[in-house]
């Protein structure tokens, strides 16, 4: 299932790396993870469901979601789809009771950290907090728990809309690579920290000179736990897939839009050889004609609303390739008792419900599901931020204000968490919010910098594109003002 030939990226030859998957010789390839590894070899079932033991494969691709979680030298509960392959590892799949670790699983505790910022995640938001607190004279703490930085910027092969100040024009691939450059400077100065492969799993102190926050660190065979104390936070931990409700939606070969650009771009696997793409927006619309450069056919895409949400000339790239656009047009259910082997589509009617005799059978080996995120606030949840449920927003965010500090004093959001946009816009809310901080830490008093920045977000949301964000922001601010105590 390996990407032969691409006309974006390049896949080398990498170093080959001997693992064993239920007591099975498999030889997977440096940079995989070990769900790309076990997919390259054509193993696309990775767990059961606890309640009623149907196969589950890779859904999205980030860590957020329990569809791959497997036994990895003895430790259970092993997110596969971001843990790095390593030579000789032990890959098994787990029972309905993960159970507990064999013996010599360690975790070492505590180590303390201090730093004036922790940012948490190392997507475009997170970058660009961290390079701006540190530019700003802040010490950071920049944690992510995928391998590399860079976020979802790291699968985006095409070139980015948006401001040319936000780099417009421009690959997703190479913003990442630009503002990874970035920070590794800042690093290398001694100004920033960078931890990968590292989760910051709650808040445990909150008082007005500083936070502390759990950090676990993984490497194989040992977990560390690290006790982050610092003066401000600025949460930058992005968005979760939307799932759609039908027949088979959890079988192997349903996956998240995002993890089938991770299989494809990051890990040059193929998730399938013929897809159906469920959702005509720009995600699905990007992602289709990115499935047609790896040589994957896509059958169709379907979209539920009557019009296409995306950009038309996405749309019109991809009708040149002889793709279909069905709008009014769903998913009714899934093919196949252990994987996907086909799907039945269906006509809508203008009250979105399915047109009886309008059911049409596809075959096709995969599923993408291109219906939206979420934003991810769990951690803000377990901060005690105060959050509101925003639609325009993909969900419940948190309040903030339009510096992004939340709730909570000294607590930021930034990126998707704050509310479902683009890239370019997590990237100016992210300088905000680390420049917000510098400034509230005393560290700078550039104001005219802060006020050139919100021009610049400005700039990017007018226009018909950016309504649901005005919108939203709008509202989220609004509510910020509400008086309710910060803490
Ligand atoms: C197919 C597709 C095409 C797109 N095209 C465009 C485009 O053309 N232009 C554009 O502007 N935008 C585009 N976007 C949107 C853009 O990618 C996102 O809006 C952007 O990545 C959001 O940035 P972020 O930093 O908020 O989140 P992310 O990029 O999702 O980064 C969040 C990071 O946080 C980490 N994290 C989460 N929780 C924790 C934790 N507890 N501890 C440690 N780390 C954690 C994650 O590992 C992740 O790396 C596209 C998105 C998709 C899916």
């Amino acid at each position: 299932m390996r990407i032969q030939s691409h006309p974006i990226l390049d896949f080398q030859q990498r170093k080959k790396l001997a693992f064993s998957f239920n007591a099975q010789p498999l030889v997977g390839e440096q940079g995989d993870t070990i769900a790309s590894a076990l997919h390259a070899a054509g193993i696309t079932t990775l767990t059961h469901s606890v309640r009623y033991d149907s196969p589950r494969g890779f859904f999205c691709g980030i860590g957020k979601c329990s569809s791959c979680l497997m036994r990895v030298n003895g430790i259970p509960n092993v997110r596969t789809c971001i843990a790095p392959l390593h030579e000789g590892i032990r890959v098994e799949t787990q029972g309905t009771y993960a159970g507990l670790p064999d013996a010599e699983f360690q975790t070492h505790s505590k180590t303390t950290i201090r730093v004036d910022v922790l940012v948490v995640g190392a997507g475009p938001a997170g970058l660009c907090a961290a390079v701006e607190a540190a530019s700003q004279g802040a010490t950071v703490l920049l944690v992510d728990e995928n391998p590399s930085v860079g976020g979802q910027l790291i699968k985006q092969t095409h070139k980015f809309f948006g401001s040319k100040k936000e780099r417009a024009g421009t690959r997703g691939i190479h913003i990442a690579t630009e503002l990874e450059g970035e920070l590794r400077g800042l690093e290398q100065q001694g100004h920033v920290r960078v931890m990968t492969e590292a989760t910051v799993i709650g808040c445990y102190e909150r008082r007005a000179e500083h936070h502390r926050f759990g950090v676990v660190q993984r490497e194989q065979y040992t977990s560390y736990l690290y006790d982050v104390q610092c003066r401000a936070a600025i949460i930058a931990c992005g968005a979760m897939e939307n799932m759609v409700l039908f027949p088979g939606n959890d079988l192997p070969g349903v996956y998240g839009a995002g993890a089938v650009q991770t299989l494809m771009n990051v890990y040059g696997v193929k998730p399938g050889n013929r897809v159906l793409m469920v959702g005509a927006g720009n995600v699905g619309l990007i992602v289709s004609y990115q499935l047609l450069q790896a040589g994957i056919a896509v059958d169709r895409v379907v979209e539920a609303a009557p019009i296409i949400g995306g950009y038309h000339v996405h749309a019109a790239k991809l009708r040149r390739c002889g793709v279909p656009i069905h709008t009014s047009h769903s998913i009714k259910e899934v093919l196949g008792d252990d994987k996907v082997q086909g799907a039945v589509v269906v006509a809508l009617d203008e009250h979105w419900r399915p047109k009886p005799g309008s059911e049409e059978r596809i075959t096709c080996d995969t599923i993408c599901l291109a219906v939206g995120l979420t934003p991810s606030t769990r951690l803000l949840a377990q901060i005690g931020a105060h959050q509101s449920f925003i639609p325009e927003a993909g969900g419940t965010v948190a309040v903030h204000d339009q510096h992004m500090q939340t709730s909570i004093k000294g607590v930021y959001v930034a990126g998707d968490a704050s509310g479902i946009e683009e890239a370019s816009t997590a990237m100016i809310e992210g300088k905000i919010a680390g420049l917000a901080a510098a400034v509230s830490l005393g560290r700078t008093k550039n104001q005219k910098l802060l006020s050139q920045y919100h021009r610049d977000l400005e700039q990017l949301r007018a226009g018909p594109f950016g309504e649901k964000p005005r919108i939203a922001k709008t509202k989220i601010t609004q509510l910020a003002e509400v008086p309710h105590a910060r803490v």
